[in-house]
């Protein structure tokens, strides 16, 4: 088969431009640090790292090297003393729409229900009473946590809360989604269930988002995650290694076997 290039040379034609993948979020050089008793302390020192569309990106470091930190500078909740942070091509300087996090401990409002915690996601966007109880209705049902709408987190169990911390970060219909070790505080059983909930949304198209970043500490699931793993060092925290899964992903294998072992 000719190439393209070839045939639009022949028929004179010029050549279609090859299609790259959307770049969503670039991080390059960042610093930051800490004022402490002793001095500064220095945790992120020239943080660089490219997410394109389509891609799920695991960070992997060591507790204390800074993945929160970096995961909150992307977030626009702190800022970075050097560097720069682009989403969508643009500076990031705050909070931006279409960035959403997910958290270890869940962060539920615990005077809220389930649905109240949902719609508080929308709160900042100023959308309407009525559309904010449909997508949050919607957001609920698609994560599987119909039917507990009017509960309190405190009745739920682990697993269910961050089923609701999810549903507030996808309520927003993120391009972007960033999670904070978002299955440590589960046991694994629950943590493999809702790890292979989410992965299935993802590759059914059932989620808006277009690439996630994962922060985690632990190796498997990063690989049983991710497209592509970054390693963070610590003290300072840098990008020392890039690590991409073998195809076929083993969660094409892992995640079937699962799903026998628990149905
Ligand atoms: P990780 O998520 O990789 O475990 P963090 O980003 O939470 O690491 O923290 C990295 C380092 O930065 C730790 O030594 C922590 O004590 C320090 N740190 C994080 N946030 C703050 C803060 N708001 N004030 C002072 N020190 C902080
Ligand atoms: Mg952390």
């Amino acid at each position: 088969n000719p190439t393209p290039s070839a045939a639009s040379a022949a028929s004179g034609q010029p050549a279609a431009p090859v299609q790259q993948p959307v770049e969503i979020l670039r991080v390059s050089h960042v610093r930051r640090g800490f004022n402490k008793t002793q001095g500064e302390l220095l945790v992120l020192d020239d943080a660089n790292l490219s997410l394109k569309e389509g891609e799920i990106v695991g960070l992997l470091g060591r507790s204390g090297s800074g993945k929160s930190t970096l995961l909150r500078i992307i977030a626009g909740l702190i800022k970075p003393t050097g560097g720069e942070v682009e989403y969508l091509g643009q500076p990031l300087t705050g909070p931006a729409e279409g960035v959403a996090m997910v958290f270890q401990t869940f962060a539920l409002f615990p005077w809220l229900t389930v649905l109240q915690n949902v719609e508080a996601g929308l709160e900042a966007l100023g959308v309407g009473a009525r559309v904010r109880r449909e997508r949050a209705l919607k957001a609920i049902d698609l994560i599987g946590l119909d039917g507990f709408e009017n509960a309190y987190p405190r009745e739920l169990s682990g697993g269910m809360r961050q089923r609701v911390g999810f549903a507030r970060a996808l309520v927003v219909d993120p391009t972007l989604l960033l999670m904070d070790e978002p299955f440590s505080a589960l046991d694994v059983l629950t943590a493999e269930t809702l790890r292979t909930d989410l992965l299935d949304l993802w590759n059914d198209g059932k989620l808006p988002i277009k690439s996630v970043l994962i922060v985690t500490h632990n190796i498997e699931e990063a690989v049983f995650m991710c497209d592509r793993i970054l390693v963070l060092s610590s003290n300072p925290g840098r990008m020392i290694a890039e690590i991409k899964v073998p195809f076929p992903h083993p969660r094409n294998r892992l995640a079937p076997a699962f799903r026998q072992l628990v149905d």
